[in-house]
């Protein structure tokens, strides 16, 4: 495992939160495709990892529940991949990508396929919140 990554157990949680479907188009996965392109799964990170990750690192969150979702594709398919090229600008109006060093992402909402607009709690939790002003159409 390298710096930065989720644990085990807490790609467990992410899996059990999101209901074992992409958290923006909302389809479901098979558990045992991780990270296999078409139909594969990943856990995107919100906040890149980039250096810092990890129980020692200066930002610990990082690899916390908060801060993963799971999604379709691998981070260059799918909505992952969306996610981390084309579609960055929608995936930080959408809470799926979050500019680092601005507020934790326990405290950005996200707009979750299976639950709505929602903040992350650092256990595998969630509770529901208003949508962003100027994103109420994209619920
Ligand atoms: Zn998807």
């Amino acid at each position: 495992m390298t710096a930065g990554e989720f644990a085990p157990d807490v790609v467990e949680l992410i899996w059990d939160r999101d209901q074992g479907r992409c958290v923006d188009c909302g389809v479901q996965l098979r558990r045992e495709r991780r990270a296999e392109a078409f139909d594969g799964w990943s856990v995107q990170h919100r906040e890149a990892r980039g250096t810092g990750g990890g129980k020692r690192g200066r930002r610990p969150w990082l690899v916390l529940a908060s801060n993963g979702g799971l999604m379709c594709g691998t981070g260059t398919t799918g909505c992952h991949g969306d996610t981390e090229t084309k579609r960055r600008g929608r995936a930080y109006a959408l809470g799926f990508a979050i500019k680092t060093g601005i507020r934790r992402p326990s405290e950005i909402p996200m707009r979750h396929a299976v639950r709505g607009w929602v903040l992350l709690d650092d256990e595998g939790g969630w509770e529901p919140v208003e949508a962003p002003r100027g994103q109420e159409m994209a619920a």
